[in-house]
């Protein structure tokens, strides 16, 4: 079999999926999917197709083992519309091709991102790269609303004025904040898709490219349902242990075997530390 087509993918291909307030992800294209990644799985040794059991085995299998080419197969081609500070982050993944509007090229359109009321947070205290959990005082998260707002108002007319008394565009736009939005063609390959799911999804993302992320994947799982759970399952759901503490654990577990047989287990204190690690562990 040549071409893969899901029925579930079609059926998003081209829809717009809302994320933040002015942008969206939408599917352009994709090529291959579960079935892809099995059939190149088992092109090594020529065997065919078989149950959906046994492809979601092989794909566990895969995934587990870090046998990444056939994931690769499968690629995925999106239009996604940003923000410029969303668009930084984003393009340090460099394992992906694309192509953005050019502001040289193109009058850049008023479109600015504005968190809603309830994004708005003070500077967290732990953690230096991050921002609080409980949101602002609506009162005040309506005032700085106002002020970005404003300036990008300010930001934009400048901009616009530039532009009609014939500055080139590309010294035009120089002044733009980073909350305008930009458009790109992104197109990534399963493997590094995930890679990139596995670092944006985290809880040390920032939330709003979390939220492309989290759009990217519901499309994801319409193209290759069993990569993903399988992604999911073993990868997002997963937890690392590093040599040290999996020493510890061993350490700890095997006392504990010794202390059930006499009667006298470790308290649930005992394994306090992994149980936290565990706890930390991501919870989608
Ligand atoms: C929560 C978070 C906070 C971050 N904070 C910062 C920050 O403060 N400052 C900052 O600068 N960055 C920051 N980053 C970006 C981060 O350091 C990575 O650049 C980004 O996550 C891309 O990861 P990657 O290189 O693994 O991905 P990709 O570029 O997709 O690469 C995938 C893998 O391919 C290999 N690879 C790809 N291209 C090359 C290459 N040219 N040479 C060698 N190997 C290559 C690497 O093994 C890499 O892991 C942050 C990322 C996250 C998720």
């Amino acid at each position: 079999m040549a071409h893969c087509v899901v029925p579930e993918a079609e059926a998003v291909l081209d829809r717009e999926f809302p994320v933040l307030d002015k942008g969206f992800v939408r599917l352009v294209d994709y090529m291959g999917t579960d079935e892809r990644v099995v059939q190149s799985a088992r092109v090594s040794y020529g065997d065919g197709t078989k149950s959906v059991r046994q492809d979601a085995a092989l794909i566990d299998y895969l995934l587990r083992n870090s046998h990444t080419s056939p994931f690769e197969q499968v690629i995925l081609t999106f239009h996604v519309k940003l923000p410029i500070f969303v668009a930084r982050q984003w393009i340090r993944h460099r394992t992906a091709r694309l192509n953005e509007i050019s502001g040289r090229y193109s009058v850049m359109k008023d479109d600015f991102y504005i968190p809603a009321p309830e994004d708005l947070a003070l500077q967290s205290a732990d953690n230096k790269q991050g921002r609080r959990c409980e949101a602002l005082d609506p009162a005040l998260a309506e005032k700085i609303r106002a002020g970005f707002d404003e300036g990008q108002k300010n930001a934009y007319s400048v901009y616009s004025s530039l532009v009609d008394d014939g500055l080139a565009r590309e010294l035009a736009r120089i002044n733009l904040p980073l909350s305008l939005y930009t458009e790109w063609y992104w197109q990534i390959d399963l493997h590094n898709l995930f890679h990139f799911l596995d670092l944006r999804l985290d809880d040390h993302a920032q939330k709003e490219i979390r939220l492309y992320a989290q759009a990217l994947f519901g499309i994801a799982k319409k193209v290759a349902p069993l990569c993903c759970e399988s992604f999911q399952r073993h990868i997002l759901g997963g937890v690392r242990f590093s040599g040290e503490e999996l020493a510890e654990l061993r350490n700890r577990l095997d006392k504990n075997d010794a202390a059930a047989n006499t009667g006298s287990g470790l308290e649930g204190k005992a394994l306090e530390r992994f149980e936290e690690k565990i706890k930390s562990g991501r919870q989608l």
